[in-house]
C-alpha cells in the first residue's frame, strides 16, 4: 500500500491529482493550509486531511507526528505553489518587482519545498520506494525563457520564475544527495487554476497528468530530471 502526501491539494491541479492516485489504490493525505477547506476536499475524494502549511514549522512538525504515528509516507508530492502578483493583477516585472516580492513567493514556493521535505526525510527513508514529485513550471527554465524562438521567452515575471528555477536546483541537489529516492521536478502546463486567474489553457485533468506519472514511478525509474507530458524539459 502507497501512502502519499500532496501539499496545497485542497483545489487546482494538486486536488486532481489527489483524485487520480485516490483512484489508483494511493492512501492520500490532502495537506492544506485551511482545515475548513483541506477537510472539504479530503471528504470528496475519500483521502485523508492533514493541516499542513508549508510557510509554518509548527503545522510541518505536526504533519510529520501525525502522518508517523499512520504507518508513515511514501511519496511527497510539493505542489503548493503562489504567484505573486502587482495591485493591478500583473506580474512583478524588472521594472517593478521588490524584494519583499521575491521573499512572499520564495517563502512558500522555495523554502516551503526545503522545509516539508527535510521534515518528511526521516519518513520518506523508512519507506522501500521513496518518491518526491517537485511541482516547477516551465518558466522555471533558463534555456526556454532565454531562447527568442520558444514561446514561454515573452514572459516578463521575476518572482515566480526564479522561484521554479530555484526548485529545479533543489531537485537536482536532492536527487543526487539521496540516490535512494526517485526525486523529480514536473512542468504541468498552462492549466486553467485560481493561479492565473483561470486564463489557463488546459484542464486540470491535463495539468495533473505529469504530477500522477511521476508520484507512480518505479524505484528504477529517473531521478534528478525536469519533465513534462512529453519527456524530459530543458533546465
Ligand atoms: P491553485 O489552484 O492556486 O492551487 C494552489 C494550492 O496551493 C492551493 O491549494 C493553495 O491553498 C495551496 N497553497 C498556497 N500556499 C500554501 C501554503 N503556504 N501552504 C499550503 N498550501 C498552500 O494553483 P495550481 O495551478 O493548482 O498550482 C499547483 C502547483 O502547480 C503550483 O506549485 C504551481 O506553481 C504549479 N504550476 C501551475 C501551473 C498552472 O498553469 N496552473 C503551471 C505550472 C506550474 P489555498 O486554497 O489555501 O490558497
Amino acid at each position: 500500500m502507497t501512502t502519499t502526501l500532496i501539499t496545497g491539494a485542497n483545489k487546482g491541479i494538486g486536488f486532481e491529482a489527489a483524485r487520480r492516485l485516490v483512484a489508483a489504490g494511493h492512501t492520500v493525505y490532502i495537506g492544506a493550509r485551511d482545515a475548513e477547506r483541506g477537510r472539504l476536499a479530503a471528504e470528496r475524494l475519500g483521502a485523508r486531511f492533514v493541516l499542513l502549511d508549508v510557510t509554518d514549522d509548527a503545522t510541518v512538525d505536526a504533519a510529520v507526528k501525525t502522518i508517523a504515528a499512520d504507518g508513515g509516507v511514501d511519496v511527497l508530492v510539493n505542489n503548493a505553489g503562489i504567484e505573486t502578483r502587482t495591485e493591478d493583477n500583473g506580474v512583478p516585472t524588472a521594472e517593478t518587482v521588490t524584494a519583499d516580492q521575491m521573499r512572499n513567493t520564495f517563502e512558500t514556493n522555495v523554502f516551503g519545498v526545503v522545509r516539508v521535505i527535510h521534515a518528511f526525510l526521516p519518513l520518506l527513508r523508512r519507506s522501500a520506494a521513496p518518491v518526491v514529485v517537485n511541482v516547477s513550471s516551465g518558466l522555471a527554465s533558463l534555456t526556454s525563457l532565454s531562447d527568442p524562438d520558444h514561446p514561454a521567452h515573452f514572459y516578463p515575471g521575476i518572482a515566480y520564475p526564479t522561484s521554479k528555477t530555484a526548485v529545479n536546483m533543489l531537485t537536482v541537489q536532492f536527487a543526487k544527495a539521496f540516490p535512494d529516492m526517485r526525486i523529480n521536478s514536473v512542468e504541468p502546463g498552462f492549466t486553467r487554476t485560481d493561479l492565473n486567474g483561470n486564463t489557463g489553457t488546459q484542464t486540470v485533468e491535463q495539468g495533473a497528468e505529469i504530477v500522477v506519472r511521476m508520484a507512480q514511478l518505479a524505484p528504477d525509474g529517473p531521478t534528478g530530471g525536469f519533465f513534462d507530458v512529453n519527456g524530459p524539459l530543458p533546465w
